[in-house]
């Protein structure tokens, strides 16, 4: 292709707090539509918004994980539009004063293919706060409107235009969410409309200084989304200009189930907010020593944290990118590791079974059963030869469906390994007198068949034997 892409990413994020912006209503995904609600949030007429500061420090503490210069002095203004989806016909966002501004975030890892994204910053241009509007829902002939989550807080994320392609974009997104998820500001649970993207594109023929017309694609409400969107829009654009046609300014919307992308409005339809201070809300003055007091509860960083993985811990590479890839994965390892003399294995057990069997059940790590000390309970069992691999695997699966301590399990259900050498020595006995063929096979030089005979004590044993002891009493008896 002649044409490099041009992207740049406006990313909204739901700010995860008690209660909403500017009221007392909680910030509760899920609830029965329009239940928490207030006059406030409602835009009665003579209410005042009142500003909620645990969100103010959340949208700092965005800034200062993305190198953000912070605004000692902002304030938040009026953008007016007229849409069901907002019942005070403004929305109370930030125009020209927004906390933070000029910041820059890296990207890299893999793109949506798995293809490695190469390292590079990417500019952040601000980050303001804002409310959530309403939720709509169409369909059956009607549409809906959920005002719960109008009001939520809401922060919007301008990327400079320095992507140039899906995988870049898609890079971004990875990123920025493990930066917020990290910095404990929101879940960014796509699926609950936590984090929401429009993408902005445009070509230019390789070499080209100036960007080209560019395109704005709106709600694209998964990273795969954005990325086929992406690299959709590439493609119509390439071909627009490849026929000697033209693009103009244009917004439009994403159709994930066809494919495409469909004409929302032109430029000349654009919106004029008529953007106005709030004049109910004071501008908000943030003092330096504020914000070291944010700067001072900044969690460690993914790469820090990697790096402590592998020096604390004697991990690799790839086990403590795979543990360090989510905050609460990393904090929930970092605590058992803690809790063990085993370290190693735990990782093996967090990544092989646990997120294994959490993505299966679709379950947040933060929601799991199993507490850090009874997954490090369960690895001391194993490493201390109290229970084979076979039988921690079956008291793993109990513990992930009903929680509880490994040693317990292994006592009530009596799966203690067993290595009394009386006991094994009769299993053997039974095995080698159920088996004479076999015995025969080994005896006569064939050693492969030990392999079998030693399935069988198992077997018999009901999983139990201690598998180095079961050898060596076979070994002795035959
Ligand atoms: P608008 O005034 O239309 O909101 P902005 O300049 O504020 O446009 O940019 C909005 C988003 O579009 C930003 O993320 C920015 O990086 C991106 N952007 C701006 N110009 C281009 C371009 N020519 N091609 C691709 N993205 C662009
Ligand atoms: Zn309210
Ligand atoms: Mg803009």
């Amino acid at each position: 292709m002649k044409y490099e892409a041009v992207i740049g990413l406006e990313v909204h994020v739901q700010v995860r707090t008690k209660s909403k912006m500017f009221c007392s209503c909680p910030n509760r995904y899920g609830a029965e539509p329009n239940t928490l609600v207030c006059p406030v949030c409602m835009g009665y007429p003579g209410t005042l918004p009142v500003p909620n500061h645990e969100a103010i420090r959340k949208a700092v503490k965005a800034g200062l994980l993305t190198e953000c210069t912070i605004a000692g002095f902002s304030k938040f203004d009026r953008k007016s539009y007229f849409y069901p989806d907002l019942v005070k016909n403004y929305q109370i966002s930030q125009y020209d004063l927004p906390f933070c501004v000029k910041g820059r975030l890296a990207i890299g890892g893999k793109g949506f293919s798995g293809e490695p994204v190469a390292d590079k910053f990417v500019g952040i241009t601000r980050i303001h706060l804002e409310e959530d509007p309403a939720k709509l829902s169409h369909g059956g002939g009607a549409s809906g409107a959920d005002y719960n989550r109008s009001g939520v807080p809401l922060l919007e994320v301008v990327s400079e235009p320095d992507m140039r392609s899906a995988d870049e974009a898609y890079a971004y997104l990875c990123a920025l969410k493990e930066i917020m998820r990290y910095g404990d500001i929101s879940d960014c649970d796509m699926e609950k409309g936590q984090m929401r993207c429009d993408v902005n594109i445009s070509l230019r023929p390789f070499g080209q200084k100036e960007f080209g017309t560019k395109i704005e694609l709106k709600n694209l409400n998964s990273f795969r989304a954005a990325h086929r969107a992406v690299e959709y829009e590439t493609w119509r654009q390439a071909d627009i200009l490849d026929k000697g046609g033209s693009l103009r300014q244009e917004t439009r919307g994403w159709n994930d189930e066809n494919g495409e992308s469909y004409l929302m409005r032109t430029k000349e339809q654009a919106h004029d907010y008529r953007y106005f201070p709030d004049p109910d809300l004071l501008p908000v003055t943030l003092a330096e020593a504020d914000v070291e007091d944010i700067r001072a509860s900044l969690p460690e960083l993914p790469a820090a944290k990697r790096e402590r993985f592998l020096r604390e811990y004697g991990l690799t590479e790839y086990d403590a990118g795979v543990l360090t890839s989510d905050r609460f994965i990393a904090d929930y390892f970092d605590a058992a590791a803690r809790a063990s003399s085993s370290p190693k294995l735990v990782a093996n057990w967090v990544i092989s079974e646990l997120l294994w069997e959490l993505g299966n059940a679709k379950t947040d790590i933060r929601d799991c059963r199993i507490s850090p000390a009874d997954l490090a309970g369960l690895v001391e069992l194993i490493d201390k030869a109290v229970i084979n691999g076979k039988i921690a695997k079956e008291v793993f699966s109990e513990m992930f469906a009903k929680g509880g301590a490994a040693k317990a399990i292994v006592e009530a259900r009596g799966l203690a390994q067993v290595s009394d050498s009386g006991a094994i020595a009769s299993v053997v006995t039974e095995a080698i007198k159920a088996n004479p063929a076999q015995v025969e096979q080994y005896r006569a030089g064939n050693a492969k068949v030990l392999q079998f005979l030693v399935g069988q004590v198992m077997k018999l044993s009901r999983g139990k034997a201690n598998p180095q002891l079961a050898i060596a009493e076979l070994k002795k008896q035959l």
